[in-house]
């Protein structure tokens, strides 16, 4: 029997934009629709965004402003604060959903599942025993704009005073 490395990120080819356009593009450039948008968290030149597709409750991506494909055009400022977002994910989620693990990483390149490979960003997915199961229920797309809403409505003043602290 084969066994499969559960990969969460690999659902990514849906997020992909039909028009030619990049989400993370238009989101970083739309301050005032982080709420309809769904982004939680802004830096300096990084930001969070709560992945509509969800695998997990609270799966989030970490993105640069700049649109680029991979790690080697982002410059040290930027790569840093991808990570300083990175833990302040991994701290609000803790304390707001408290997952017992994390899923972290980048697709980069379409062989390795990149839907938006276009522009450069990483997947923050907390993991709880026993997850996969659950994980078919998540073809009801129906209920799934609600409880993002909700979830960032939660989770937002969260990152926003974990990062001024
Ligand atoms: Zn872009």
């Amino acid at each position: 029997m084969t066994r499969h490395l559960w990969a969460p990120w690999r659902i990514e080819y849906i997020l992909a934009e039909e028009d030619g356009g990049c989400f993370f593009c238009d989101y970083w450039a739309d301050p005032a629709g982080d709420e309809k948008n769904l982004v939680l968290v802004r830096g300096e030149r990084c930001f969070a965004v709560l992945n509509r597709y969800p695998y997990n409750g609270g799966h989030l991506m970490i993105a640069p402003e700049a649109h680029v494909r991979r790690l080697a055009d982002l410059d040290e400022g930027a790569l840093c604060e991808m990570m300083r977002l990175t833990r302040l994910a991994e701290k609000v989620l803790s304390a707001e959903l408290a997952p017992q693990g994390f899923n972290v990483g980048f697709n980069i390149g379409r062989p390795a599942g990149a839907g938006v490979e276009e522009h450069l960003h990483l997947h923050v997915v907390p993991r709880w025993e026993g997850d996969t199961n659950f994980m078919p229920v998540l073809d009801d797309t129906r209920v799934v704009p609600v409880a993002l809403g909700k979830l960032w409505r939660q989770m937002a003043p969260r990152f926003a005073e974990e990062a001024a602290g």
